[in-house]
């Protein structure tokens, strides 16, 4: 049998109570990793058992969760200092996020420092503490959640395109700042997945409006969690030791198809 992929790593997954995050840490975790699930509830909002009693139940892997809201540095601070109980860091997915509907001419200024604080802050913190505890101590990998929204333009999500397109752009800089100290960054891009976000926040899936667009996806099914975890997997291994400043699609070929 061939050596887990992730084996005696330590990965610090923001927003990992739910949906994409809750499954890349039970994907990661069954490939040895040990988990720190940084979110601002254990709750998941899917329901079930909280990712960081469902790890050690479910693999060999060891979790430990910490209340941490990424528009905070301090709590960033504290959820990559929690790795140390592993070991220390060597993956960092910053992929906490908030997604919403809304007419682009009345967004608050309230409105886009909260979505641009979670999304773009969140994501520039966490990966310049991670990178920087990770570059002392020789390398690891830095996994950005950005969305098909970062590649393109969409007239009802203006704050949001503009959250995962900084997304992407400080993902290649990042690669570019933390390369030769032996961190990889890069950033996945997904389309609709199958999550809370999707189904209750911006009802899209399960809607009938929602099944015209599935008919533009040439996969013809929803993303699922496992999905994204999978891609984000293969970015966190040595698999991908020469990928570096890259955006991986994950989206059933929706953005390259008309
Ligand atoms: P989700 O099911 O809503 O899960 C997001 C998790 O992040 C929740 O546990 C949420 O906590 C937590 N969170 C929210 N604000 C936070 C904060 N300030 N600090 C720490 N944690 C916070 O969303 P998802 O679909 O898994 O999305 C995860 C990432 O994938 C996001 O960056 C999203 O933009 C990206 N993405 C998703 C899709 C999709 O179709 N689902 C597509 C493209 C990109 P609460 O339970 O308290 O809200």
């Amino acid at each position: 049998m061939s050596e887990p992929l992730l084996d005696g790593k330590t990965a610090v997954i923001t927003g990992a109570s739910s949906g994409n995050g809750r499954s890349m840490a039970r994907t990661f975790a069954e490939e040895g990793a040990d988990i720190v699930v940084a979110d601002i509830r254990d709750e998941p909002r899917e329901g079930g058992t909280p990712t960081h009693e469902l790890v050690p139940d479910e693999t060999d892997a060891d979790a430990a969760f910490v209340e941490c809201d990424v528009t905070n540095r301090s709590d960033l601070v504290d959820a990559v200092d929690a790795a140390e109980e592993f070991g220390g860091i060597d993956v960092m997915v910053n992929n906490a996020g908030i997604f919403r509907s809304e007419d682009f001419t009345e967004v608050s200024e309230d409105e886009f420092d909260q979505l641009m604080d979670i999304n773009v802050k969140g994501t520039f913190f966490g990966a310049q503490i991670a990178g920087e505890r990770m570059a002392a101590n020789g390398g690891g990998s830095i996994i950005n959640l950005s969305s098909v929204a970062g590649l393109s333009g969409s007239p009802d999500h203006v704050t949001y395109c503009t959250s995962k397109g900084a997304v992407r752009l400080l993902t290649y800089a990042v690669a570019a700042a933390l390369g030769p100290d032996g961190v990889r960054t890069n950033a996945i891009h997904p389309g609709l997945i199958e999550t809370a976000m999707t189904t209750e926040d911006v009802p899209i899936i399960g809607t009938d409006a929602g099944d015209q667009y599935l008919q533009g996806i040439p996969s013809r099914r929803w993303g699922q969690p496992d999905d994204v975890a999978d891609a984000a997997l293969f970015l966190a291994s040595d698999l991908a030791s020469y990928v570096n400043g890259e955006s991986l699609v994950v989206d059933g070929g929706m953005s390259n198809s008309q």
